[in-house]
């Protein structure tokens, strides 16, 4: 079920059945590497919750487009939230369904600049009784398969969108990646991290002063083929299915905490 499509009456019901999962796809509206859409994290998670809005007792509610991309702002066309604002979008969608009657969420999210500000709006929410879990779809694809790298605006996410949008992914704008290490001895290897002896450590500056396209990371987009991005979407789409499924044993959290 989709919340958008619902009347109200038809709405109360569901939210007030304490199985009812809700899921809420979040993202960012913010630059993508060489080829990526400026959408490309809100239209992965809204296309994942689209594919499994058909499950039984699960509730999915318009995507949230933004989110924060303060690292991305010097890239024409990202518009960023800001991390208190952020928190505040978070809290204020929990709190406005956890009055109807929904206790259980599942965010599917598109950009790790999010996790902080709904990890903390989710942290209340549980203290009121509620469930919430986050889910980082680039971070579980490796997992399911090796083959599928996650990194910032490259292969991963270019091929995502090729499964269901091919027609954003522009392939007359790939550019190489010309990427500015810090020092010969800390290598560059994500849009905010340095190899250093071999071990990750990050080094906060403008990306636009790390890598050309904004994109870095993963496999570069040159390598995204829509094959690689319809057996991932296919192969996380079943993944969360089966995860919702548990997520939904797990018993409420006694309202003890403010
Ligand atoms: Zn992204």
């Amino acid at each position: 079920m989709y919340l958008a499509e619902l009347n109200w009456q038809q709405a109360e019901p569901v939210l007030k059945d304490p199985d009812t999962v809700v899921l809420i796809p979040v993202g960012s509206t913010e630059q993508h590497g060489c080829v990526g859409p400026l959408g490309t994290d809100w239209l992965i998670p809204e296309e994942f919750c689209r594919r499994l809005g058909g499950m039984d007792k699960v509730l999915v509610t318009p995507v949230i487009p933004f989110g924060v991309a303060t690292h991305h702002i010097n890239f024409p066309g990202t518009i960023d939230l800001g991390i208190e604002t952020m928190i505040g979008v978070m809290t204020a969608v929990f709190e406005s369904l956890y009055r109807h009657g929904a206790r259980r969420f599942v965010v599917v999210n598109g950009h790790g600049g999010n996790d902080p500000a709904i990890e903390k709006a989710a942290l209340s929410m549980y203290r009121r009784g509620a469930q919430v879990s986050l889910i980082d779809w680039w971070g579980i694809a490796p997992k399911l398969n090796p083959d599928w790298p996650t990194g910032h605006g490259d292969a991963q996410e270019a091929a995502a969108v090729m499964a269901f949008r091919p027609d954003l992914v522009n392939a007359g704008y790939l550019t190489d990646n010309v990427v500015n290490d810090p020092t010969p001895a800390l290598r560059q290897v994500h849009i905010n991290t340095v190899l250093f002896e071999g071990a990750p450590v990050k080094i906060i500056r403008e990306i636009r002063d790390t890598v050309n396209t904004g994109g870095l990371g993963g496999l570069e987009s040159k390598f995204a083929t829509r094959e690689w991005g319809t057996a991932m979407m296919d192969g996380l789409t079943e993944w969360m299915r089966r995860f919702i499924l548990e997520f939904r044993r797990i018993p409420l959290p006694a309202k003890k905490w403010e």
